[in-house]
């Protein structure tokens, strides 16, 4: 049975009369014409008007094989012809279990154990609860090690145990006096370094720093958190090659846990399954969510090591359980989604095509950065920030009012191609299935837009 469908007029009035949009402006949004996504085919969006647009965001960095992917359609419609729904408190199901297996088949070496929950930040503040507990009950507890180093610019997730981490102002100033304290390293941003220095000494001081935090706080620090190799929301902020291994190093030697959020970069994302692979580090804890599930369904996991599960396996009587878990954690349609998207990585060798495919981003991405507009533009994979500013001798951002970003986003979508902007940095987060062709037509509609909007400002 199906409804009888609502007309477009319709909608956008009831839209406006009762929804509130995350991370929205909401009297903008009452101005402004809203967009309502009807249907997709692969990479392309169509609206409740038939019209095409090319989803240059992966809906939200998490589409990874297109949108309505017979195989992952397929094997949700198989698992609701099983059950839909079942709990992961004292149950268990084929899915997730063999989900789980599939997972520690191809993280980092050593992440062996797998906690499910439903989207980014609950696979983070899971990270963090875990780490808390475990230093207070592993075989030789270490009580005081109760605080987190998380980077300038961090995002991982809007929880409060993830806002506190939270390192973007516009996103997190608000909430400071409600959040735990976190000690901040400086953000390992070579275009706009916070220590004043050039690119070519930047990395030893950076990770200096994180030493520093390490050494005046002893004994401390529960663990590190970092988004390893891209910093999405701080602006697709590509870090230093070899940052991420001299971050290993400086954990190891001073005896606190790597927590790698690999919810935006994770899922063949920068080119690799997973970004840690890019500098053979192993994390223990990876934290994983978005294109898990090809971006069909929510679901999230956390993956740890032995050493850390150890110190919870226990009776009840012994108290040492880990007492967190949600409704729809592990929960079987997104097990099913997420293994057939797995499937699709091998049946259509996606990390394989995704090479060729940033090598034409890069290029495209090179025409850029000849623009007088264009301060910057950052690239990793199919990962990719154009950062815009006034000046580039200065650096000098726009006026936050003239909503650069913002305008260059609205007319590429009057020309059929989606992207959403952080700030002034253009976002470039296509599905990994995008074709060649597509991918010339979303830049040349980025290239017109960004040169009809700086050039007129
Ligand atoms: N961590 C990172 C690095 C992210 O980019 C995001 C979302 N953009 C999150 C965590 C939070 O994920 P979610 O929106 O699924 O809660």
């Amino acid at each position: 049975m199906s409804f009888p469908p609502i007309d477009p007029e319709t909608l956008r009035r009831w839209d406006k009369e009762h929804l509130w949009h995350p991370f929205t402006a909401q009297a903008d949004w009452a101005a402004g014409e809203p967009l309502i996504i009807d249907r997709a085919e692969g990479a392309e969006l169509i609206d409740t008007r038939g019209r095409r647009y090319l989803d240059g965001v992966s809906s939200l960095w998490c589409n990874v094989h297109g949108h309505r992917h017979p195989t992952i359609d397929a094997a949700i419609r198989e698992q609701l012809d099983k059950v839909a729904h079942t709990t992961m408190l004292g149950l268990s199901h084929p899915t997730a279990i063999e989900l789980a297996r599939k997972l520690v088949e191809l993280a980092p070496p050593g992440l062996t154990r797998v906690f499910y929950s439903d989207d980014g930040a609950t696979a983070v503040e899971v990270s963090l609860k875990m780490a808390y507990q475990y230093w207070r009950q592993k075989a030789d507890p270490e009580p005081e090690r109760s605080m987190f180093v998380a980077l300038g610019g961090a995002y991982h997730g809007d929880t409060i145990g993830d806002v506190s981490l939270g390192g973007v102002d516009r996103f997190h100033a608000m909430f400071r006096p409600l959040l735990f304290p976190v000690l901040r390293a400086p953000i390992p941003f070579c275009y706009r370094c916070p220590l004043g220095l050039e690119r070519t000494s930047c990395l030893t001081a950076c990770l200096d720093e994180v030493e520093h935090l390490l050494r005046a706080h002893p004994g401390q620090v529960a663990g590190v958190v970092i988004e390893p190799i891209v910093q999405g929301a701080a602006g697709m902020v590509t870090h230093p090659a070899g940052y991420l291994e001299g971050l290993r190093r400086l954990t190891r030697k001073h005896g606190t846990l790597l927590i790698a959020d690999e919810v935006a970069v994770g899922f063949g994302r920068t080119g690799r399954m997973f970004a840690c692979e890019h500098e053979g580090v192993s994390p223990d804890f990876l934290c994983l969510a978005k294109g898990i599930t090809g971006g069909y369904l929510p679901l999230a996991a956390t993956m740890t090591t032995e050493e850390v599960y150890s110190a919870f396996f226990a009776t009840a009587a012994q108290g040492k359980t880990f007492q967190h878990g949600h409704t729809y954690g592990g929960n079987p349609l997104g097990a099913a989604a997420a293994l057939a998207t797995l499937r699709v990585f091998e049946e259509e060798r996606t990390l394989e095509r995704i090479g060729p495919l940033a090598d034409r981003l890069a290029l495209h991405l090179g025409r850029f950065s000849s623009l007088r507009h264009v301060g910057e533009v950052r690239q990793r994979g199919l990962m990719a920030g154009i950062e815009l500013v006034l000046d580039r001798g200065s650096k000098a951002e726009f006026p936050s009012h003239q909503q650069v970003g913002n305008r260059v986003c609205r007319m590429a979508r009057e020309l059929g191609v989606l992207i959403r902007p952080l700030g002034d940095v253009l976002v470039v987060m296509p599905p990994l299935s995008l074709t060649g062709s597509q991918l010339d037509r979303m830049m040349d509609v980025m290239l017109r837009c960004v040169v009809e909007v700086t050039e007129r400002n």
